[in-house]
């Protein structure tokens, strides 16, 4: 069978891939200490299930409007001017099966060969490889460490070409933490104004942010700057609803229009069951986002404080979501647990799950060689196990 050039060139998904081959050893009978998806642990919200069940007995199992029903695109529009102070009218709002289904018919409706789309890195895996899909070209800019991978005005400003088309930026990000500034991000706002580029801001973990950290939503600094955003968000982690599918795109109605005939033609509809359940989530008392977020403080506290003790590691304290993204390259070429060597990050992570079964994602696939990316969204035991066992890896006696 000859298969697409287009498919033949796509990547697998690096956390899905890491989390599959964990759980393939695991299938053999090994405890497996799994710290690669980044996925809430908690059970969804119990007043959450509950309209989804309503839901089902109240015959809502048909069809529904391509980018979700009213009262969904409602609670939205409502939910974020409650908590960011803008209003959006509801054919802004397109509500697909995940955020990563918004980001790829926003970058579907956007984009095509020629395009160029700047994301810094390190990025999320699927940015890349969905820009790739469309044929545009990604234009990575790298950040440091230094910086808090955060990238900065004068980057941005001097990765902007002719030919691009959008700036996609992840705050908080997924793989670092980084909690933008709120100056930084008006000032890269300022500079998407002035150069006239579109901004996909996915804002997924803005309920996950740790004390000393402010989250501003990119589309709060004026209406010329709302107007040249994108926003991406979804109930996937806030709410830990990974699998009902439902996230959205908040932007322009001609943008929204575009991306609702795209949906027609791909999957119809979100899940009508899930949508009901994503009003429950955002219209409902959020003291279930709290209390998770509780959990993710303390096991962040832990997880940097193991990691404080290890030496020659070294991060960006994360400011939000929940992954801890560490420098390990002090230990390539040096001799590991079982005597193994490693030259990289993704054969780090291949030694570390062979030898101490513990599952972290290569930094390779966020576009950051020489790191490792740790979900803590997983229990405390899990994580202090790990932390045992990743350091009797890279120091045994
Ligand atoms: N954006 C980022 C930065 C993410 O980490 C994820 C995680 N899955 C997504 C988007 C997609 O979320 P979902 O498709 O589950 O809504
Ligand atoms: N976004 C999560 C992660 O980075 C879930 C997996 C995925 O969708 O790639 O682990």
């Amino acid at each position: 069978m000859e298969l697409s050039a287009t498919v033949q060139k796509l990547k697998p998904s690096a956390t899905i891939a890491a989390a599959a081959k964990a759980k393939e050893l695991k299938s053999t009978g090994v405890k497996v200490y799994e710290f690669t998806l980044g996925e809430p642990d908690f059970i969804t919200p119990e007043h959450i299930r509950e309209a989804a069940k309503e839901a089902m007995d109240a015959g809502h199992t048909h069809y529904t409007p391509a980018t979700g029903i009213p009262d969904l695109k409602q609670a939205i529009c409502d939910a974020y001017e409650r908590d960011h102070g803008v209003k959006y009218a509801a054919n802004e709002i397109a509500v697909s099966n995940g955020a990563k289904h918004s980001i790829h018919n926003v970058l579907t409706a956007l984009c095509g060969p020629g395009d160029e789309v700047i994301i810094p890195a390190p990025y999320w895996v699927s940015y890349s490889a969905l820009v790739e899909l469309t044929g545009a070209t990604p234009v990575i800019v790298s950040t440091s460490e230094e910086s808090g991978f955060c990238l900065s005005a004068d980057q941005f400003r001097d990765a902007i070409t002719s030919k691009t088309k959008l700036m996609m930026l992840n705050n908080p990000c997924n793989p670092t933490g980084a909690c933008y500034p709120v100056e930084m991000i008006e000032a890269l706002a300022r500079v998407a104004v002035e150069k006239n580029i579109l901004v996909l801001s996915d804002e997924i973990y803005e309920k996950l942010v740790y004390e000393g950290s402010e989250f501003r939503s990119f589309a709060s600094f004026g209406e010329d700057v709302k107007n040249i955003t994108i926003i991406v968000s979804g109930v996937s982690k806030a709410y830990a609803m990974t699998g009902w599918r439902i996230g959205w795109t908040m932007a322009s109605a001609e943008l929204t229009a575009a991306m609702t005939k795209l949906q027609s033609q791909e999957t119809s509809n979100p899940c009508s069951v899930s949508q009901f359940a994503a009003i429950a989530a955002l219209n409902g008392p959020q003291e279930c986002v709290t209390d998770m977020l509780k959990a993710f403080v303390e096991r962040r506290e832990y997880v940097l404080s193991r990691l404080s003790k290890i030496p020659d590691i070294s991060l960006a304290t994360p400011g939000g979501a929940f992954y801890a993204f560490f420098n390990v390259s002090h230990y390539f070429n040096k001799l590991l647990q079982g005597g193994v060597t490693v030259k990289n990050s993704t054969e780090f992570c291949s030694a570390l799950l062979e030898q101490a079964h513990v599952a972290l994602v290569t930094g390779d696939a966020f576009g950051a060689p020489g790191y490792v990316r740790l979900s803590f969204a997983t229990d405390l035991k899990t994580i202090e196990a790990g932390f045992d066992r990743l350091e009797k890896f890279l120091l045994p006696e």
